[in-house]
């Protein structure tokens, strides 16, 4: 006959590995990028092409301006040289002059929209870059706590399995699987001490004859959720 004491250190050894590799579970799901670091770099790099769309626009703009700011000024001068004297050409001239003018102030006010939506998208974009450092500073720190929690749990399991490993010789072939049939069918708790003379797993109360048996030392089944009682 199994001793009670042995059964439940078996219990209790097959219980923290289930606590354990449930948490591994967990760590290896949080192993890798998250979302919030996938958003945060998401952000910066919409940001960054914001303000490089802004900065060609404001490019291509001073550009245009400047050009019609030469072809004006070219216009001026002929103008005002006296090479033109007929009137009506005179005229045309003038004309083209004031017409080349409206479309450079029209450049004008594109232009400076076009700085001010550079500026607030370098803004932006700045505020994007603290952002995703903050964010995979953070997710760093959190990556080096949960490999170290890992180690730390592998440690443990390795060590769960030495002590397993030497205790399994004191349990008889037959009360081992019935022991772990019936962990299967119980949630994993099979072996349950005694509390205030009730199961512990279940809380019926134990009958004067089990718990005399209990008494001997000798594991009894719970006459309610059948998990093996034990006193210890
Ligand atoms: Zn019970």
């Amino acid at each position: 006959m199994t001793k009670g004491v042995d059964l439940y250190r078996l219990q209790c050894l097959d219980s923290e590995v289930a606590v354990k590799q449930h948490r591994l579970a967990e760590i290896e799901a949080a192993s890798g990028e998250n979302e919030s670091l996938r958003q945060a770099r998401q952000a910066l790099e919409s940001a960054q092409s914001l303000t490089k769309k802004w900065a060609l626009r404001q490019r291509d703009l001073e550009l245009e301006t400047q050009g019609l700011s030469n072809k004006i000024a070219r216009s001026e001068q002929r103008l005002y040289s006296g090479a033109v004297k007929n009137p009506k050409e005179l005229a045309d001239l003038q004309a083209e002059i004031t017409s080349l003018k409206r479309r450079r102030q029209k450049l004008e006010d594109d232009l400076l929209e076009a700085m001010i939506e550079r500026e607030e998208a370098e803004t932006t974009r700045d505020q994007a870059q603290v952002h995703l450092d903050e964010t995979q500073a953070r997710w760093s720190a959190q990556q080096a706590d949960l490999m170290v929690e890992r180690e730390a749990l592998q440690r443990r399991l390795a060590e769960i399995e030495r002590a397993r490993a030497a205790l399994l010789p004191s349990i008889e072939a037959s009360d081992l699987a019935a022991y772990q049939a019936l962990r299967r069918r119980k949630g994993g708790l099979a072996v349950v001490q005694m509390r205030d003379g009730a199961c512990g797993g279940c809380g019926v109360a134990i009958s004067p004859s089990l718990k005399w048996q209990l008494r001997q030392e000798t594991p009894v089944s719970c006459s309610n959720c059948e998990r093996i009682i034990v006193r210890i």
